[in-house]
């Protein structure tokens, strides 16, 4: 019984090789003719071998993840994001003013011009407010992993 007790803290520093070769010799004698610590050295080698499966597949995976997140490709994309609304709205507004204050222009032309690029803007804007739920539920999906 106390000898049991002796092993069974030697057992994980067996499996990772950590013992020295005479405390090892021990444990595994110990092992062969006791089946109580045979069982408990088979459900650690169990453990060790279902934590190395779980870590291997997610690695790939949340290397992605960290690149994707880092803060600096983040600031980049956001600050890419706000320059291009800037950029737009800003061009859209002047190309309106300096189309709709041309006297010569009819105003079925002013019209359609102004369809066109309020249908372009809420295209836009959809896109952007579909990208920004996707980034949401990555990040769902990140807790989740
Ligand atoms: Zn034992």
């Amino acid at each position: 019984m106390n000898q049991c007790q002796d092993i069974q803290e030697l057992i994980s520093g067996y499996i990772d090789h950590e013992l020295s070769q005479q405390k090892a010799q021990r444990v595994r004698l110990h092992i062969e003719s006791c089946d109580n610590c045979r069982e408990i050295y088979n459900d650690l080698i169990a453990i060790r071998k279902e934590m190395g499966q779980l870590q291997y597949p997610e690695c790939e995976e949340a290397k992605l993840d960290r690149i994707m997140n880092e803060p600096v490709a983040r600031t980049i994309g956001i600050v890419g994001w706000i320059m291009l609304i800037l950029g737009l709205v800003g061009f859209m507004g002047w190309q309106l003013f300096t189309f709709f204050t041309q006297p010569a222009m009819p105003t079925w032309a002013k019209i359609g011009v102004l369809l066109i690029e309020l249908g372009a803007l809420g295209l836009f804007l959809s896109v952007l407010r579909q990208r920004l739920i996707a980034r949401k539920t990555d990040k769902y999906r990140n807790v989740k992993l």
